[in-house]
């Protein structure tokens, strides 16, 4: 082989290597993405929840800064579900979901926690501002119309919320009293925000 031709090979060999690292990458990128988001809905799992709380926190205890969470959990889900079936159910989550996203800020981190519920992460945001926000959620959710197969109705959130440093010093303990008063929501009336 002539020295031009080992040339054009070489080139030809590195050539086909940087396409497919390239493709490679693409393919890790995705496959990250894929690890960490719900797939329905597009937002974090919960997988991603509990790196991201926590690096949050660390956040705002170096800037001593306030944290705010909410979890919200959709009212009489399973009637829907009962009612309309379950792909219905399916385009509701994914419905909330995107209502959810446009309400939350850039640096908020929105999580789909479990079947019907999700949590947003509030960082640099105190508890009375937390309320707020978790209002705007409550109503702007409440007030859309949601259509399946020519019926309309509409859907309701209960909310939990808690705040650091104020109501607990570690991201479980700010978990579990934000669900309690979830619950508490649930407990008296449901479609209301109940902040610790
Ligand atoms: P509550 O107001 O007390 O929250 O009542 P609920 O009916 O919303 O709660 P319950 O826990 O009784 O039912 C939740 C239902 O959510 C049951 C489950 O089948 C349904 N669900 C969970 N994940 C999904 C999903 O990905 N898609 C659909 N369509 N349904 C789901
Ligand atoms: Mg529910
Ligand atoms: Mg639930």
């Amino acid at each position: 082989m002539g020295k031009q031709a080992q040339r054009q090979l070489t080139g030809n060999v590195k050539e086909q290597i940087e396409k497919e690292t390239s493709r490679l990458r693409v393919g890790i990128k995705e496959a990250e993405q894929r690890a960490i988001r719900d797939e329905l809905t597009h937002v974090f799992n919960r997988r991603y929840f509990i790196p991201a709380i926590k690096k949050e926190m660390k956040i705002a205890k170096r800037l001593e800064e306030d944290l705010s969470l909410i979890i919200m959990d959709i009212d009489n889900f399973k009637g829907i579900n009962d009612t309309y079936g379950h792909p219905a159910g399916d385009s509701v989550l994914a419905e909330v979901a995107d209502i959810l996203r446009e309400h939350k800020r850039a640096k908020d981190t929105l999580v789909r926690y479990g079947g019907e519920e999700f949590v947003i992460i509030f960082p640099a945001m105190d508890k009375a501002a937390a309320y707020k926000a978790a209002e705007r959620i409550r109503i702007a959710v409440n007030k859309y119309i949601f259509y399946w197969e020519g019926e309309s109705f509409s859907v309701s959130l209960s909310i939990g919320g808690a705040a650091f440093p104020k109501d607990a010093q570690n991201y479980s303990d700010l978990l579990q009293k934000a669900d309690k008063k979830l619950l508490e929501a649930k407990e008296t009336g449901k479609n209301k925000t109940i902040f610790v």
